[in-house]
């Protein structure tokens, strides 16, 4: 029994020893204190075999298991002096400042590719005489639909998949509400642009149910077609950069009279035909028309003194067709690595 005890002592102490030189942390080293010294360590369990010794045999035990026990200690200390001392170097290291490091580059976001968009059809409307005008996005039924020679149970309405928030209260389904809002408060020559966000309940690849539209009123006594020909063709090739054939095919608005959809020459293909303008080489851009002169005698203009026109755009339409882009949705989708190609 006194060998074998003897023996174990001998292996714990070797093994204890060599332990904690292994030990490359505090954390570690106090796992081996543990295993070794504490309450239910191994050394510590050696007591409990005295006990089991012949009387005459548990000092020379008792004082063997205390000298391994001491000697285990002072390892431990010792170890972990020389573990605190690294540790301490590895902590000075880690905090020291290079101060000949490069600094960190600053990533500045950028303006959303429709923000952008929006921005440019602004500066070049403003460079050709337009105010800009802004309108509320909760709107009520007579300045969305009625003011604009939509009366109820006019089927225009079934187009324009409105959000009522009661029966008389929308939120705007266009821009051109603030044609309306604009001709209460000012008198002719008007000559502006409304941009802003406008809402329909309808969503897939080319539909999303808040998009931005741009609104272009002017109204003189003089104001003819020629006109607003001039003006959308000045437009469309001063947002594109280039000489683009326009053409204007008949359609019809309530709220103007007569009415026209815009084409132009497609900008991928160069008029030869592709998939994104369905082989015809023409894209459809805008809508636009003569005003109606229910609208001016809703407001109270006089329609035989005064012509004007509008227009309506889309402006993500235009900056998926700037940009190349060929679904709605990801101008919505916040995805960072979308936005950041056009910062
Ligand atoms: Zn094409």
């Amino acid at each position: 029994m006194e060998k074998n005890s003897n023996a174990d002592l001998d292996r714990l102490l070797k093994s204890g020893l060599s332990d904690i030189t292994h030990a490359e942390n505090s954390k570690n080293l106090e796992a081996v204190r543990v295993q070794l010294l504490g309450k239910q360590g191994s050394v510590t369990s050696q007591l409990k075999v005295i006990g089991s010794l012949a009387p005459e045999d548990r000092s020379a035990f008792g004082a063997a298991v205390n000298r391994v026990r001491a000697e285990l200690t002072t390892a431990i200390e010792s170890r972990s002096l020389a573990i605190v001392e690294v540790e301490r170097q590895i902590k000075i290291e880690s905090q020291r400042i290079d101060v000949t490091l490069p600094g960190r580059g600053l990533e500045p976001g950028g303006l959303h590719p429709v923000t952008r968009t929006l921005r440019k059809i602004e500066r070049i409307f403003l460079r050709a005489g337009f105010n800009i005008a802004y309108g509320p996005e909760i709107e009520d039924d007579f300045h969305n639909f009625e003011a604009l020679n939509i009366p109820k149970n006019h089927p225009a309405r079934a187009m324009h998949d409105t959000f009522y928030l009661d029966p008389e209260t929308v939120l705007r389904t266009h821009t051109s509400p603030v044609q309306v809002r604009y001709l209460e408060n000012n008198h002719p020559p008007v000559n502006v642009i409304a941009p802003g966000r406008v809402y329909r309940c309808d969503s897939d690849v080319t539909h999303t149910p808040m998009f931005h539209q741009l609104e272009g009123l002017a109204v003189d006594t003089d104001i003819s077609f020629g006109d607003l020909k001039g003006i959308l063709i000045f437009f469309l090739q001063e947002f594109f950069e280039r000489d683009l054939p326009v053409r204007f095919r008949p359609s019809f608005f309530p709220f103007t009279e007569p009415s026209a959809e815009v084409d132009m020459g497609c900008v991928f293909c160069d008029g030869a035909g592709c998939r994104i303008c369905g082989q015809s080489g023409w894209l459809e851009v805008l809508g636009c028309g003569m005003v109606h002169p229910e609208v001016f005698a809703q407001v109270g203009i006089d329609n035989e003194r005064y012509t004007g026109y509008a227009f309506g755009l889309g402006i993500e339409r235009l900056t998926m067709l700037r940009y190349g882009v060929n679904d709605l949705r990801v101008f919505f989708e916040n995805e960072v690595s979308f936005l950041r190609q056009f910062t």
